[in-house]
């Protein structure tokens, strides 16, 4: 047996499951403000992540996990997906048209070599958008509330988000120099981390828990009173436009994310649930004023957002909030003898044709035993052929719940199967996060629904 290598995990059966469901939810949320996906390498140069997530951050200078390849150029397994993005939208012109702003989401593995802990691995998913191409505030304000709804479509009822502004350049240089005059008469009394930080990014020193340290920093100066009159308008327009949205916020002068590529507005959305559990933060992202020219395009600012799927996952399932995403086989055909064996597959293929998840009991059990199979498999019907159905073309279709049997003409079976799953699914709630009944005439002819479930709200 081969051990898993540390800080990986296998993501497989329901779990599995769970994390296609989040990323469609938040893939579609994306489709619906127009953005596009971008699947780019987990390979990238080591010089990319220097230049974009910045050698002053802990990713850089602690986490990568880079390599010389066998042509001795220096390869990274991609910490993050923002500098990979943008990168694909330098290289493949997307930019020359100047039509701006180019959107795209993205969803994969990133790697960090961070201590494992529980929901924190070395290998992970991050789902995330780019916006490329910002050049007002409200579409910042958008980015933000894309990010909010698509949590709200997975079902999180009680966000709110922190949201603090780091200046124009200008603004957050005077900042630094304030907090450098202040934090230097303390920092000999301060964490190790902050001290490393006071030199590389004396920002970061604001995100530091430790207790003791926490009270010097909770006096230190606020990024407001710095603020040049344009950030001042930026950061006003954004929280303006979340007010006309409706979505709650917290001013939070202490965050700073650890990126060293954001500037304006940056924001983190936190779950508490309805018994009152604080989660934390479970998606964060911010505007970014040079990290697309740095990147080789043009001088445009971008905003975006990224979000891990197992710390989704594992607050999705601590708070029940996976619901009506249970993996059922629609029927289990359950053929008794050779003859019925030999003809199995071919009544499969018509089922599984015709949309239908269907598995076939070709282990020639007896009866009881080839129920418990349809039983551990979830079926929902079982169709059971021997050779007298085969000679009359009629076969016993069960509702393995009920128990209920019906005779059904082989001609007729996929008509027989639509009108059982029509009226099943009718009954059915929507996934998109509101209790209400499905009201749609008919599922197979009606459109699909936005929110990720296959019917109409
Ligand atoms: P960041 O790119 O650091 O802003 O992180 C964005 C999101 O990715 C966070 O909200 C986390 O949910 C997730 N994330 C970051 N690092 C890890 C990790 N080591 N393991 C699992 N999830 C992570």
């Amino acid at each position: 047996m081969f051990n898993l290598v540390k800080g990986t995990h296998d993501v497989i059966l329901d779990e599995a499951r769970k994390y296609s469901y989040i990323e469609v939810v938040l893939e579609r949320t994306a489709e619906l403000y127009g953005y596009k996906e971008f699947r780019t390498p987990i390979i990238e140069t080591s010089e990319l992540f220097l230049r974009s997530v910045g050698d002053s951050s802990d990713i850089v200078r602690k986490e990568m996990y880079t390599f010389d390849d066998k042509g001795g150029r220096s390869i990274t397994l991609r910490p993050e997906i923002t500098a990979g993005t943008i990168r694909s939208m330098v290289a493949n012109k997307l930019f020359a048209m100047q039509d701006y702003p180019i959107k795209g989401y993205y969803c994969g593995p990133c790697f960090r070599y961070e201590r494992p802990q529980q929901g924190r691995y070395r290998q992970f998913n991050q789902f995330g958008v780019e916006c490329a191409g910002v050049i007002r505030s409200e579409r910042d304000a958008e980015v933000i509330s894309m990010g909010y709804n698509s949590l709200m479509m997975l079902g999180f009822q009680n966000l709110e988000l922190k949201i603090n502004t780091l200046g124009d350049e200008e603004s957050r240089n005077k900042y630094k120099e304030a907090l450098k005059e202040y934090f230097s008469q303390y920092i000999d009394t301060m964490c190790e981390d902050c001290k490393e930080r006071f030199k590389l990014n004396i920002l970061r020193i604001l995100d530091c828990k430790v207790k003791e340290d926490r009270e010097i920093i909770d006096k230190a100066p606020k990024i407001t009173d710095f603020l040049s009159e344009s950030a001042k308008k930026d950061f006003d327009t954004v929280l303006t436009n979340l007010d006309k949205l409706g979505i709650k916020y917290t001013i939070d002068h202490e965050l700073v994310r650890g990126l060293d590529y954001y500037s304006g507005v940056v924001f983190e959305f936190h779950y508490t649930s309805s018994q009152g559990k604080n989660y934390g933060a479970i998606g964060a992202g911010g505007h970014y004023n040079k990290l697309i020219h740095e990147l080789g395009g043009p001088e445009i600012e971008g905003c975006g957002y990224a979000m891990g799927i197992e710390r989704l996952a594992s607050v999705m399932e601590d708070d029940n909030l996976f619901t009506d995403i249970e993996q059922f086989l629609d029927v289990y055909l359950m053929p008794i003898g050779e003859r019925a064996i030999n003809e199995s597959l071919s009544i499969a293929n018509v089922i599984r044709m015709s949309g239908y998840t269907c598995d076939i009991c070709l282990e020639n059990k007896g009866m009881s035993q080839m129920f418990k199979k349809g039983e551990r498999r979830d079926a929902l019907y079982a169709l059971i052929i021997g050779d007298n159905e085969l000679d009359s073309h009629k076969f016993v279709l069960k509702n393995m719940m009920s128990q209920e049997q019906i005779e059904v003409k082989e001609n007729e079976l996929i008509d027989v199967l639509d009108d059982l799953f029509a009226e099943d699914e009718h009954d059915e709630h929507c996934h998109c996060g509101e209790d209400h009944e499905c009201e749609c005439e008919n599922h197979h002819d009606d459109e699909h629904c936005h929110c990720g479930c296959h019917h109409k709200e």
